[in-house]
């Protein structure tokens, strides 16, 4: 085991995203030194880190160039080769370890992670032949949902299979004729997420469940805390402490779940900061991208109470209509919005590109005013 990497150091972070560039301004806060590795020279953290790599994730005099000087490393993005985290670690921690990037990057491990685990999620079953597919819609039943088993992200990649006249074939098409997992229809009555952070010598903070709101299978508006009783929140807390425990995390990890008759079911896991968690930021004692720095660096974990009932918004480039930016001073009026932009350049419909955050002395008026600011753009 690794003793604390105390502030001064160098934190190394793999992928240079939205996720890389706020966990990077919480390092960069603390007094870490911030270094980037990316495939893109316009990576939108790169602006914030001391330093910024830009090469291929199977470029080895690259990432010994990367290494060299970090004190730990950890990642932002999920599709990252784990032969690549392997390699890095010979010489320095990382966390997430590759295994556990293995575990969450692929839906058919992930779930069999979950099954055996005794982790409540959707009835699977893995495919990897249209035969297959077949024979796990008479099994499974319908509606069913059929996903890609690497590489799925914001419902891209996946089918809904509503009754037995769904055409097989077109979704097997569809998911590129590779492994896959058929998941029965979880009809839901919200979907919540939970953050939790765990640190190599098994210490862990969980916060409160956030509620979230999809559009076109991006997340729109995410509500915390969410809008559930004390005992499904309870054990939504309790199931991702227990997943942190059982998968071995050390770093921040986000539980996707579905809210069903109060009861809850796991649907996804990020071992990284999260979409839903954007708001810690601004409505809690400690953001989610300080927390990641403190599990990663072996500090002591920081508080995860809401300071207030709040609300996030993302920014997509929808909002950028004809390449305009829009007029953020409609945002800025509002003394309790806080407006945060990635600095990414090219917007691109779907592209995140930004969120508000409004906090507010109930989660329906944090709702109503962030879903107004958003409107006004
Ligand atoms: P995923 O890529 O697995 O996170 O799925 C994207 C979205 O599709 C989820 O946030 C849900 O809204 C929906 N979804 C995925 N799987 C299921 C399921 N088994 N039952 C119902 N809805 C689902």
């Amino acid at each position: 085991m690794s003793g604390p990497l105390l502030p001064g150091a160098t934190l190394g972070i793999l992928g240079g995203g939205q996720l890389g560039r706020m966990s990077a301004i919480a390092a960069r806060r603390m007094g870490y030194k911030v270094r980037t590795f990316d495939p893109s020279a316009h990576a939108c953290a790169a602006a914030i880190a001391d330093e910024h790599i830009t090469a291929e994730w199977s470029d080895a005099a690259a990432l010994a160039r990367f290494s060299a000087g970090c004190g730990r490393i950890t990642l932002e993005f999920e599709n990252i080769p784990p032969s690549t985290v392997e390699l890095l670690a010979r010489t320095v921690p990382c966390h997430p370890s590759a295994a556990v990037l293995a575990t969450c990057q692929n839906r058919r491990r992930e779930k069999e992670f979950l099954r055996a685990a005794g982790i409540p999620c959707a009835d699977f079953a893995v495919v990897t032949s249209l035969d297959e597919l077949r024979t796990a819609t008479a099994t499974i039943g319908f509606p069913c949902v059929l996903k890609t088993a690497d590489f799925g992200y914001d419902g891209k990649w996946q089918v809904k299979l509503t009754d037995a006249s769904a055409d097989l074939a077109a979704a097997w098409d569809k998911i590129g004729r590779t492994t896959g997992v058929l998941e029965a229809w979880v009809p839901f009555q919200m979907e919540i997420s939970v953050l939790v952070a765990r640190t190599e010598d098994g210490r862990t903070a969980v916060y409160d469940p956030a509620e979230n709101i999809h559009r076109n299978h991006i997340l729109h508006l995410s509500i915390s805390p969410a809008r559930i009783n004390d005992a499904t929140a309870r054990e939504a807390r309790d199931l991702a402490v227990s997943i942190a425990n059982k998968i071995g995390l050390v770093g921040l990890l986000a539980v996707e779940m579905f809210v069903k008759d109060g009861r809850v079911m796991v649907n996804e896991l990020a071992p990284r900061p999260h979409n839903s968690g954007h708001q810690t930021f601004d409505a809690n004692e400690t953001s989610q991208f300080e927390q990641h720095v403190r599990a990663v660096c072996g500090l002591p974990l920081g508080g995860t109470r809401a300071l207030a009932p709040s609300a996030m918004v993302n920014l997509l480039g929808d909002l950028w209509r004809g390449g305009r930016e829009p007029d953020w001073t409609k945002v800025l009026v509002d003394p309790s919005a806080k407006l945060h932009l990635y600095d990414k350049g090219k917007a691109a419909p779907g592209r995140k590109m930004g969120h508000i955050t409004v906090t507010a002395s109930t989660v329906e008026e944090a709702v109503r005013r962030a879903e107004a600011l958003h409107a006004a753009l």
